[in-house]
């Protein structure tokens, strides 16, 4: 339902450039329910954003892997739209449920829920009023606020906004819902009542559902937890998820003993698994000693002639032109081979 590939985000302050997301690669299937846990400060609303079509990922970073960034939602490839069809997107996809609620304060709880199905051409009320009024009524009436329809944001309490924008979020009935920090503006008591109403809200629709959160007690309703630790989507366990693992090990320079990977190395794999071997014209990627420190982002220049792609020890035996699959099996074939 989302598959993100390749994502950067640097952001720059004055003359400094501040990397916040390296890297990031992400699956959310359908239907899931997937918590992002990081740190404050480790870009978890920025992935979030660059999710749901509110920002766009760097070129210049991704490129500069030989990968092109990719956000797909829902079938819909985010990156290389204009502003006006990610506006669509978003409107008819994804709803979002924000920390700080985000409500107009001149506008009435009614009127905030409907105007978010009165986005130009997006949502399936576009045109129709009295559907939009009535399917407002009723997700107010879901979250417990019948009784603050013409209210305003300022008369609620913090749990009563944030429900009055679970129901906004969900009014256009979108596929995709993404929720950052929901309950972290809430005390302990009302935050995990308003997770309890958005959890059962979604339940009832079966949205795919990504939450970024800092609280454990979020991500233990999860189906599935990941990490944010610098700029990287690292497992539940705190480990890389596998194409994670894999192009950082193709990108950095690893130290490997010289011993054991060498060009024998395919005479020694097991038959039943193919073996991808790096083509004549292909560079293979050089592991560099371990004393030296080289950006990460310059793997390429670590790259020996063609000519020694099979020759040289201490070469891990990877290809640039390589899927993660198939580097991902010569990885583990130089680490049984180390063991
Ligand atoms: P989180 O949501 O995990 O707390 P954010 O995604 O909000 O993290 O921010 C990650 C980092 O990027 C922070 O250091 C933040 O200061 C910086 N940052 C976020 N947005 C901007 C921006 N628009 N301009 C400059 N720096 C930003
Ligand atoms: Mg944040």
């Amino acid at each position: 339902m989302l598959r993100l590939r390749n994502i950067h985000k640097t952001y720059q302050l004055g003359r400094t450039s501040v990397p916040v997301l390296r890297g990031v690669d992400l699956d959310v299937a359908r239907g899931e329910l997937l918590v992002i846990l990081g740190s404050s400060g480790s870009g978890k609303s920025t992935l979030l954003h660059l999710m749901g079509g509110l920002d766009r990922p760097d070129k210049a970073q991704a490129s500069a892997n030989g990968l092109a960034p990719s956000i797909e939602v829902d079938g819909v490839q985010l990156v290389g739209l204009s502003q006006r069809g990610l506006d669509l997107h978003r409107s008819r996809t994804v709803g979002f449920v924000f920390q700080f609620y985000h409500l107009l304060p001149e506008l009435t709880v009614l009127e905030n829920v409907m105007l978010a199905a009165m986005v130009d051409g997006g949502g399936p009320f576009a045109g129709d009023a009295q559907g939009r009024r009535e399917r407002a009524m009723t997700l107010l009436h879901s979250v417990g606020l019948d009784h603050r329809l013409h209210h305003r944001p300022v008369e609620l309490s913090g749990g009563e906004r944030q429900r009055v924008a679970i129901a906004r979020a969900l009014i256009n009935k979108p596929p995709v819902l993404l929720a950052d920090e929901p309950t972290g503006n809430l005390d302990s008591a009302t935050g995990a009542k308003v997770l309890d109403t958005l959890l059962a809200l979604r339940r009832d629709h079966r949205q795919t559902m990504v939450i970024v959160t800092h609280d454990a007690a979020t991500a233990a309703r999860a189906d599935r937890v990941v990490r944010l630790v610098d700029g990287c989507v690292m497992g539940e366990m705190g480990e890389m998820s596998e194409v994670a693992a894999v192009r950082a090990v193709a990108a950095l320079p690893i130290p490997l003993d010289h011993d054991h990977v060498d060009a024998e190395a395919p005479a020694h794999r097991p038959m039943h698994e193919p073996m991808h071997e790096p083509t004549q014209s292909s560079h293979a990627l050089q592991a560099a000693p371990s004393d030296t420190t080289t950006d990460a982002t310059n793997a390429t220049e670590l790259l020996p002639p063609p000519a020694e792609t099979t020759r040289t020890n201490g070469t891990l035996p990877l290809s640039a032109s390589q899927g993660p699959e198939q580097i991902l099996h010569a990885v583990r074939q130089a680490l049984q081979r180390t063991d």
